[in-house]
């Protein structure tokens, strides 16, 4: 189904660095699943996309505040969330996990995390999990504004473990990072492409139908693929 745009171009907040659905390439381009997904729905429905790779605090502020049309930023679909911004069809299963340095022994369990520093992203369903869980567990919870500032203050053990999204830790692993996570994964929610309720139904409606066509296609599973590989 082909859905009339209501302007040329719609202005699309992201996050800086969320490899492998947002990251800057060695070349200085912008890619990832997030990116090529939201480029390939633009063209099959016919509207143009200025991208502003911002943070995701930051993205969702600019969506808040008008300043972006709609968000993808591997950001999930909350009941909460849902007060702020409409959402369109899930896109990518996903779901939160701690990570440690490689050579850490000690923690095994939530439970080791006494006393310890723990980060995560500010605005993230990981920052809120940790928030939610300190008392119980006896930790410190550190924020950060960005994923290479979080990276960094792990391997140099400003902070004892982190926790972020599985496949954005499982890429880094991938990529060589001395990472790994001792703890099963929580069982987590789905992506969504965000709009501010109420506000540029007709973008998230365009999202939506044109996920439908890229999975009807498989170019969905080609361009996921690209990046993750099949079965991870
Ligand atoms: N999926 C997580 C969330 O929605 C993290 C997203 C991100 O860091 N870009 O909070």
């Amino acid at each position: 189904k082909k859905i009339e745009p209501k302007k040329d171009v719609y202005v699309v907040s992201s996050d800086s660095a969320f490899a492998p659905f947002e990251y800057k390439d060695s070349d200085g381009e912008y890619k990832g699943i997030d990116v090529d997904l939201l480029k390939r729905i633009a063209e099959l429905q016919g509207f143009k996309i200025d991208f502003k790779f911002i943070g995701f605090s930051s993205a969702m502020q600019a969506l808040e505040s008008g300043q972006a049309d709609g968000m993808i930023a591997g950001m999930t679909i909350t009941d909460e969330r849902k007060a702020n911004y409409d959402f369109s069809d899930p896109y990518f299963q996903s779901g939160i996990q701690l990570a440690v340095a490689k050579d850490n022994k000690d923690i095994k369990s939530y439970k080791d995390l006494k006393d310890k520093t723990v980060g995560a992203k500010v605005g993230t369903e990981s920052a809120d999990f940790l928030e939610a869980h300190k008392k119980e567990y006896g930790y410190t919870v550190k924020s950060f504004d960005a994923a290479d500032q979080l990276y960094d203050a792990l391997k140099v053990g400003s902070i004892d473990a982190m926790m972020d999204d599985y496949p954005v830790i499982g890429y880094a692993v991938k990529q060589g990072q001395d990472l790994k996570t001792p703890i099963k994964r929580e069982v987590g929610g789905e992506y969504g492409f965000a709009v501010k309720k109420g506000q540029n139904a007709e973008l998230r409606e365009m999202f939506t139908e044109g996920l439908k066509e890229l999975k009807r296609t498989g170019e969905y599973d080609k361009i996921v693929n690209q990046y993750i590989g099949s079965g991870s």
